[in-house]
């Protein structure tokens, strides 16, 4: 056989999509994989029952007692699904979910052996997981981290094992995962948003965070992942010279779907739905074998468990129909990245949603209350909503003419900002006369309930208001969408009470509250001014203009992480009681570990293609021009055969240059990071890999590419972006 690139392709040729059952009413699946609320009233005693609901809602303790009674009726649920092991599942900071299997199964005699889960497993484990990252929190003589129950997410069961949703934590009770900081950020906004909710309705008791995300991926076929180390290792390409054909004919994007790629969706599609996530659309994206998945929005929580659950299903479904699932943020260069874009809002117990235009003056001052306290929050803390989405995947992405660009701003559409504008120049000083009062409520009722430009929005935006909710765009796709929403429930949690006590204050001296909230927001307004931008995102005269208005442009992840342990920052978090100093520096640290990690392993991985396989497919051809060279002059002499092989000698000349600039390349980027892993400070090794490794990567893989053209096609050891994104 040929080369593993052959084979591949030949393998690709022959496959036939999957025969997937079809279930017509799948509205009949959802949730039945899910220990929810109904399946509790059925399991659990009356009193047990509702216990438990009021701790899913509260998040109070569950006294122990019913945490038995809990953990049976889970049992005994789990065992009808089949289940045999249980395990705890958590969200370590590595970006992925980690769980332990046990057994229910447990041995009481001779012969004898009984299905066992209490209390006690349920609420609290101790993994032996001393190899998480922990940002040097936990010493290795107090391994130990704890997984405790998170009641407020529902147990699930996945093939044969009951997952139960919990926080990971260090043995002296620091965070050591996504989920408990988001749960402290979600209870913050939580009671700020219900406290500025009372200026207009006394019923609001509870308002939760909503997120519906959107989730992109490509596929490609296994046996071209199989056949790339850069996919298998780094989950990108890091050769590969652009297809004839990329995305410029855009026929891609809601084109058909091919059968191979749409059994594969309906698969994880359906098993989704079992486990309750309300996946509804499906289509393609612009770039050839892109794909996107979204779900109705939920609960922040819930949400974010959901997302990391289907990327986990994605991945074992897609092996099962041969393909790979890439959810790197940009696995082919040159080709569009993916994203997560994250939707979120504010939702009360009265069924109103926070960010939607209301129907009378009164909703609308709402409406525009908590519009405007989110665009102020997002200016006084545009480094983090930076930081917080920084990686090693997202800096391709990121400013790369086809996402959102580095610099945060946000877009409203030109009906708010002129609303925005209007009570900037209309809000008076001093006392306001009855009529003023008037004109300026006329204009806040005449918000339409359907914002007309919205629709049509501005997709270069990192953060766009769309009419009900602000879409944060700039989330990588491989990301735990955690990452992001702690940053914007913790800045809104702090901005929402900090208006409360400028109001309150105002009310106190004698302003009217409606007055007093329209010059408090005039206030915001002014303000958070150089946040807002309605123009192209990316367009070069974007950069020069935020850096008059001062908005910082920070490229690259090194950079954006520092913002971490800015003062103000790091206040922030113990201010809204989210993240301790401790806490924020470990996580920090382990950024950067991150960051290191991934380059280095992305340059091994260079150089080994390069020397290992590249090289050698070089030579070989050299070899054969060569060959040929000296046969024709062998044949036809000296003087007649110089010309007769005149193009082998050019394209020998051509491929020789590259392969000798390659390889220097390669030899310098070796020395770089010999240079940077003597490097002891985590941050500074984060900026030598990013100023001094990185920079040989592009360098390389140019020379790479340009072969890549000029090598013979049957020689080339890897598959193609040709192939790998255009065969079905
Ligand atoms: P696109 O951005 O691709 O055009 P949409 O605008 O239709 O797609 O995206 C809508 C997304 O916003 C969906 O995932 C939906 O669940 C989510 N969404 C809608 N309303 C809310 C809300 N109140 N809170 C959070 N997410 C929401
Ligand atoms: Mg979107």
């Amino acid at each position: 056989m040929a080369n593993k690139r052959m084979q591949a392709y030949h393998d690709v040729l022959h496959r036939t999509p999957k025969h997937i059952e079809l279930n017509s009413k799948i509205s009949e699946l959802f949730g039945e994989n899910v220990f929810h609320s109904e399946v509790m009233r059925e399991y659990l005693p009356g009193d047990a029952y509702k216990k438990m609901k009021e701790v899913a809602s509260t998040g109070k303790q569950l006294d122990r007692s019913i945490a038995d009674q809990v953990a049976s009726a889970m049992k005994d649920w789990a065992l009808t699904k089949g289940a045999t092991h249980y395990t705890h599942w958590f969200q370590p900071l590595t970006g992925a979910t980690a769980e332990k299997h046990d057994a229910f199964f447990k041995p009481i005699g001779p012969g004898k052996a009984i299905e066992q889960f209490d209390g006690d497993l349920l609420v609290q484990q101790e993994p032996d997981a001393s190899s998480f990252p922990n940002g040097g929190i936990r010493n290795t003589f107090e391994a130990r981290g704890y997984t405790a129950w998170d009641p407020s997410s529902p147990a699930f069961v996945i093939g044969k094992t009951l997952c139960i949703p919990t926080i990971f934590i260090s043995y002296t009770g620091e965070a050591l995962d996504y989920k408990m900081p988001l749960l402290k950020a979600l209870h913050a906004v939580d009671e700020a948003a219900v406290d500025v909710c009372q200026y207009f309705d006394k019923n609001v008791k509870k308002v939760v965070a909503t997120l519906g995300w959107e989730q992109e991926y490509f596929l490609v076929d296994k046996a071209y992942f199989n056949s790339r180390p850069d996919l298998q290792m780094a989950g990108r390409t890091l050769f590969g010279h652009a297809s004839a054909k990329g995305q410029q004919l855009d026929d891609h994007y809601f084109g058909s779907i091919s059968e191979r790629a749409t059994a594969f969706m309906r698969e994880f599609e359906t098993e989704s739905i079992r486990l309750g996530i309300p996946v509804t659309t499906r289509h393609n994206e612009v770039a050839p074998n892109q794909f996107e998945c979204a779900p109705m929005f939920e609960e922040c929580n819930l949400a974010n468990d959901h997302n990391l659950l289907l990327m986990d299903l994605m991945e074992k479904i897609a092996r099962k129909h041969d393909f790979r699932v890439l959810l790197h943020e940009k696995p082919f260069a040159g080709v569009n990245g993916s994203g997560k874009h994250n939707n979120w809002s504010l939702g009360t117990d009265t069924g109103v949603n926070l960010l939607a235009p209301g129907k009378n003056p009164k909703s609308n001052l709402q409406f525009l209350t908590f519009f405007v306290n989110t665009i102020k929050a997002i200016h006084d803390h545009s480094g983090l909503l930076r930081a917080c989405i920084a990686g090693a995947g997202n800096d391709h992405r990121l400013g790369a003419n086809e996402a959102p660009p580095a610099i945060i701003s946000a877009f409203i559409g030109s009906q708010l900002s002129a609303l925005l504008d209007k009570i900037e120049t209309d809000v008076k000083a001093g006392k306001m006369t009855p009529e003023e009062k008037t004109e300026l409520k006329l204009n806040i009722g005449k918000i339409p309930q359907i914002l007309l430009d919205n629709t049509d929005r501005n997709r270069t935006s990192p953060f766009a208001f769309t009419g009900n909710k602000f879409e944060f765009r700039a989330v990588g796709s491989s990301a735990n969408c955690a990452g992001a929403m702690i940053v914007i429930n913790t800045i809104m949690a702090n901005q929402l009470k900090q208006f409360k006590k400028d109001v309150d204050a105002r009310i106190k001296s004698g302003e009217g509250k409606d007055e007093a909230i329209l010059k408090q927001l005039q206030i915001l307004i002014k303000e958070s001014k150089k946040i807002r931008f309605e123009g192209n995102g990316y367009g070069e005269e974007w950069v020069k203009e935020a850096e008059g208005r001062g908005l910082a442009n920070l490229r690259d992840t090194p950079r954006a992480l520092t913002v971490w342990h800015d003062k103000k920052v790091v206040e922030l978090f113990e201010k809204v009681g989210v993240l301790t100093p401790r806490e924020l520096e470990a996580r920090q640290e382990i950024e950067f570990e991150l960051y290191v990690y991934k380059l280095q392993i992305e340059a091994r991985v260079i150089g080994e293609m390069a020397i290992g396989s590249i090289i050698p497919s070089v030579i070989e051809y050299q070899n054969k021009l060569l060959k040929n060279i000296q046969g024709l002059y062998d044949v036809l002499g000296e003087d007649m055969g110089r010309k007769a092989a005149d193009a082998q000698i050019d394209l020998l000349k051509r491929i020789s240059n590259h392969l000798n600039t390659m390889k220097d390349a390669c030899d310098d980027m070796l020395a770089a990071r010999k240079k940077a892993n003597k490097i002891e400070d985590i941050e500074e090794k984060a900026v030598a890999y990013c100023d001094d490794v990185k920079v040989y990567f592009d360098e390389i893989r140019y020379h790479a590419d340009k072969l890549e053209g000029l090598v013979e096609d049957k020689t080339w050891p890897f598959p193609k972006f040709s192939e790998m994104l255009f065969t079905r």
